[in-house]
């Protein structure tokens, strides 16, 4: 797994490689437009050239922008869901414009429509976006969601249904281990762990597994809130991630923290956010290897590797 995190974009876009390296990521998720407002401005050239150089000044890490918490694609009235569309629409197209590899989204809230409904119409929209996005690079990935209110999208049978329906190859899938605890998917038993792979790549295919956010939780198995804990500090414990950070399945995958602690100062004051701690807990878990080393990046990286770690990964599949 490529271990990266949720940086802050405060002060410019570009700033966020600044924070990655000093936290020790190896992948990078940010924001590139306010996450509860519908208008953003638009990306200025300068931004574009100065993000663009420092993903390069970094080597190149699998960048991802999480979408507006705004969007619901499955939107029950007309206004919201076109609304939706468009500004999805934008996120992707701002993505493009910076390098960025994949935008991540939470699908929606059929809102009393129904989980089937909801399925449906998440997948037509879906299919109006990435019709205006022919000739583009960027994936658009749904992230599995905890299962609050009417939310679709807790199970692997919504996922795949949303991704059968749509039938664009730019999609794929991110999964936070958090929203798949709250949903009551026990993925951190041993046994649990093959199970719910097993049946992911069964229901969806494991190659269209393109992200994990990776966050523990406040609340128990199947509370279906979605509260993010600090790794190793929640109710899923250490062990579970030492799996997925050691599954050979996922070596090119980006493992995104999305919980910062808030270490206090010595005077006791609430000290900055930092991912550095969360990373370091994840790379120790790793079988043998107590931090990344530049030249075991460097092959998992390699062309050679990923092709692969792909062919390794699933089968023939109904997407593939
Ligand atoms: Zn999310
Ligand atoms: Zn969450």
């Amino acid at each position: 797994m490529l271990l990266g995190a949720h940086e802050s974009v405060a002060g410019g876009l570009h700033l966020a490689f600044e924070r990655g390296l000093r936290d020790g990521c190896q992948a990078l998720q940010v924001w590139t437009r306010s996450s509860r407002q519908w208008s953003a401005a638009p990306l200025e050239p300068e931004m574009v050239a100065r993000f663009r150089a420092a993903h390069r000044a970094a080597g190149g890490w699998p960048t991802a922008a999480h979408a507006s918490y705004l969007i619901n694609l499955c939107a029950t009235t007309d206004a919201l869901w076109a609304r939706s569309i468009a500004t999805l629409t934008d996120e992707c197209e701002r993505a493009e414009l910076l390098g960025i590899g994949a935008v991540i989204v939470h699908p929606g809230a059929h809102q009393g429509a129904g989980s089937a409904a909801g399925v449906a119409k998440v997948a037509r929209a879906l299919r109006q976006v990435c019709a205006a996005l022919r000739g583009r690079r960027v994936r658009l990935l749904l992230e599995c969601t905890a299962g609050m209110g009417s939310s679709v999208g807790s199970s692997f049978e919504e996922l795949a249904g949303m991704l059968d329906a749509a039938g664009e190859r730019r999609l794929g899938i991110c999964l936070d281990t958090q929203h798949m605890w709250a949903a009551g998917i026990d993925w951190t038993t041993a046994r649990g762990y093959a199970a719910t792979f097993e049946r992911f790549d069964r229901l969806i295919g494991l190659g269209h597994l393109r992200a994990f956010h990776l966050n523990d939780s406040k609340r128990p198995l199947g509370s279906r809130v979605d509260r993010h804990q600090r790794i190793g500090d929640g109710a899923i414990g250490l062990a579970a991630f030492s799996r997925l950070v050691n599954d050979a399945r996922f070596a090119d995958v980006p493992g995104l923290l999305e919980t910062p602690p808030l270490p206090p100062s010595a005077s006791g004051e609430p000290g900055a956010e930092s991912y550095a701690q969360g990373l370091e807990r994840l790379r120790s878990l790793r079988g043998g290897r107590r931090r990344a080393d530049p030249g075991t990046r460097r092959a998992a990286d390699s062309p050679d590797r990923r092709r692969r770690a792909r062919s390794d990964r699933t089968g023939p599949g109904p997407r593939r």
